[in-house]
């Protein structure tokens, strides 16, 4: 299915440039679900258009030393891989939540209306998440050996339903259906990346003192990030605890500055119910 006529660098770009707009809506606090979904679709047709971006096969293929299936000089492929990782220390997992071809179409499985399975701890996941990161490495450094490959992620996309390894990707689509992102919760390499990046992302998803503490936010939660503490390098940005909200309280913005009242960039939650145009805080501990 790619189109060998469209560079892998278009792929990469596009990711730039969705992840840019998706924090700029954000900020601006006119980020919607349905926007969302128009990126995850977008996302996810780059995927199977391009096969890029797709950062897990590009950091193994570095780690491999196979140079020459990058198709792109090595400095570039690495300063992709460290781009987005410091788009996740400033601004939180927005490429996996929707610039990743992988993650989109995982995101978009879980929509369908079937039984969800939750995982409610979070700890299960990073750590088995952890313990096959370091099995990536050892493999691919000591012996060689690509471990992704053997899970289908470039075979699916590409649509070659020769390899039995596609199949392997599959299962974990229709995995996605019932349970949240398998693959980026608990086996993606360059997640883990991401994640350890995020913990100390500068902008993340907060609620304000106008939360009522009714916990809506939390029951919707896929990845338990929810709360009013924890380190939210779980958060993909999915939106569903700020559409379930019902004071307006989850807001996109930066940590509370010693001293300062209210992150000056925060858009005013002015619209709940009519009633409400006083400014907030953030109380948020993260
Ligand atoms: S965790 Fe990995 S597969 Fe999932 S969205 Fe992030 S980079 Fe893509
Ligand atoms: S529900 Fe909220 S806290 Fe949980 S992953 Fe989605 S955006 Fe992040």
């Amino acid at each position: 299915m790619p189109v060998d006529s469209i560079p892998k660098v278009v792929g990469m770009a596009y990711a730039v440039v969705a992840t840019l707009t998706i924090v700029y809506l954000l900020r601006r606090g006119v980020f919607s679900r349905k926007a969302g979904y128009l990126f995850l679709v977008a996302s996810t047709l780059v995927g199977f258009l391009v096969t890029a971006p797709m950062l897990p096969n590009q950091l193994q293929t570095l780690l491999l030393g196979n140079t020459r299936q990058l198709d792109a000089p090595v400095a570039i492929a690495v300063l992709v891989l460290v781009l987005f990782v410091v788009l996740a220390f400033a601004f939180g997992r927005v490429f996996c939540g929707y610039a990743c071809p992988i993650g989109a179409l995982q995101e978009l499985a879980y929509h369908l209306p079937v039984k969800k399975l939750r995982v409610r701890s979070k700890a299960v996941p990073i750590v088995f998440r952890l313990l096959f990161f370091l099995a990536f490495v050892v493999l691919a450094v000591t012996w060689s050996i690509g471990i992704l490959k053997y899970l289908g992620i470039a075979d699916f996309f590409h649509l070659n339903l020769d390899s039995a390894f596609s199949y392997s990707f599959l299962a974990l689509v229709i995995m996605s259906t019932f349970l949240y992102r398998p693959f980026c919760a608990f086996l993606c390499p360059y997640g883990a990346l991401q994640a350890l990046a995020s913990i100390k992302a500068r902008f993340k998803l907060r609620r304000t003192e106008l939360c009522i503490d009714c916990g809506k936010c939390e029951q919707v939660c896929p990845t338990n990030e929810a709360g009013r503490t924890g380190l939210k390098q779980e958060c993909y940005m999915c939106n569903r605890c700020r559409e379930v909200c019902p004071v307006d309280a989850i807001q996109y913005a930066r940590k509370q500055v010693a001293g300062q009242q209210e992150d000056p960039g925060m858009p005013q939650p002015a619209r709940v119910s009519g009633k409400r145009s006083r400014t907030t805080r953030l109380t948020d501990q993260t």
